[in-house]
Parts: structure tokens; C-alpha cells; sequence
């Protein structure tokens, strides 16, 4: 076994607690708010149970699909112009690779190193993989953050789903025509719980950020609730 010892025993990072990651709870958050607070619209326009927890899988199958659809629009047209990029940086390395080995040794010196090292840094760099170079350190686009459509869909499609699953299952789970208070009280542990998940990832204040997620949601489902209220009223 190695005994070499890490140069940084006593950081902690927590940003690189992937990205994804903390997309999962915003997601769920999402799915818990969005669907609660169309339950509870419909509860209080004096619906029966059972349209209740059917406004609830229509919110649920709805919320997750278009979820899924957007993200993977918007990382498909983020990747696009990522692909462009690349394009242009490989177009420019053929045909003006002295202009390029001279930006990218200008870039290294921006961050601080000397004109000769930069220069035989970029030169090195150049040798090894010019394209990824300036793809990584001219552009900021790396094999890592390079997005997958696909993959952003699927999670972000199942997180809403995750979430939404919580009001669904309180109605389900709850006596006859008391639907409505399940669903606050289940969706609002829920989004206690997952604000202080999100504050753990994210490093932040955990009881802040938990509090925020938990009122945030709570004002969600009551002004829902209440234009529910008024408009069963009207019909
Ligand atoms: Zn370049």
C-alpha cells in the first residue's frame, strides 16, 4: 500500500459533489411543489378523492415529461454550440497553428505564468493534444462537462418524478376526505428534508437553505390552494 499522503488533508470541497447531483433534488423539489400544489388546488375546489389522486398522476406524468423534453432541448442545443466551437478551435489550429500556439501561451500567461514557461507549456500541450487544449483552456469545455443530452433527460424526468411521488402517496395513504392535509404535511417534510440535502451538497447553511425550500413551497401550495378555493366557489 502507498503511504503517499493527500497535499490537502484538510479541505473539503464540496462543489465538486457533482453537479448532477444537486440537479436531482431541484428536480425532486420541483415534482413535490409543482404536483402538491396542483392537488391542493383541486382539493380545495371540493373534488372527491379519487380526482384528487387523479389530478395527481396527470401532474406527475405531465411534470416529468416536459421536464425531461426541455432539458433535453436546451443540453442538445448546449452541446451544439459547444460542437460549433470545436469546430472553429480545430479549423484554426490547421490553419494557423503558430497564431494558436502563441493564444493559448498568452492565455497561460493571463493566469500567471511567466512568458518562457508559458510558452513551453503551450508548446508541450500542443505536442500532446492542441485540440483539447484550447478546448479546455480557451473554451472551459472538457470530456467532464461536456453535456449529454440524454442523460440530463433521464434525471431530470426521474427526479421530478421522485418528487412528486410524495403528495401522490400521502393521498393514497390517507383517510377519506383528508387528502388535503396529507399532502401539506407529507410535501412539506419532504421539502425539509430535501432542502437540507441540497445545503449538505452544496456546503451551505443547512437550516437556511432548508427553511428557504420549506416556505418557498409551503406560500406554493397555499396560494394554489386558495385560487382553488376561489374558483370551486365560483363554479
Ligand atoms: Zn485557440
Amino acid at each position: 500500500m502507498s503511504e503517499i499522503k493527500s497535499p490537502h488533508p484538510e479541505e473539503q470541497h464540496k462543489s465538486h459533489r457533482a453537479g448532477w447531483l444537486r440537479a436531482a433534488v431541484l428536480g425532486a423539489d420541483d415534482g413535490i411543489v409543482s404536483t402538491a400544489s396542483l392537488m391542493l388546488g383541486v382539493a380545495t375546489a371540493k373534488a372527491s378523492d379519487s380526482v384528487i389522486l387523479t389530478a395527481g398522476i396527470a401532474g406527475l406524468t405531465a411534470g416529468a415529461l416536459s421536464m425531461a423534453v426541455g432539458e433535453y432541448v436546451s443540453v442538445s442545443s448546449q452541446k451544439d454550440s459547444e460542437r460549433a466551437d470545436i469546430d472553429i478551435e480545430r479549423r484554426a489550429l490547421k490553419n494557423n497553428p503558430e497564431g494558436e500556439l502563441e493564444e493559448l501561451a498568452h492565455i497561460y500567461v493571463h493566469r500567471g505564468l511567466d512568458p518562457d514557461l508559458a510558452q513551453q507549456v503551450a508548446e508541450k500541450l500542443h505536442e500532446h493534444d492542441a485540440l483539447n487544449a484550447h478546448a479546455r483552456d480557451e473554451l472551459g469545455i472538457s470530456e467532464q462537462t461536456m453535456a449529454n443530452p440524454l442523460q440530463a433527460a433521464l434525471a431530470s424526468g426521474v427526479s421530478f418524478s421522485a418528487g412528486a411521488v410524495v403528495p401522490i402517496l400521502a393521498a393514497v395513504i390517507a383517510s377519506e376526505g383528508k387528502s388535503a392535509w396529507a399532502i401539506v404535511i407529507l410535501a412539506l417534510i419532504a421539502l425539509a428534508i430535501s432542502g437540507g440535502i441540497g445545503a449538505y451538497l452544496g456546503g451551505g447553511h443547512r437550516l437556511r437553505a432548508a427553511s428557504r425550500v420549506f416556505l418557498g413551497g409551503g406560500a406554493a401550495m397555499a396560494i394554489t390552494a386558495l385560487i382553488g378555493h376561489l374558483v370551486g366557489q365560483s363554479l
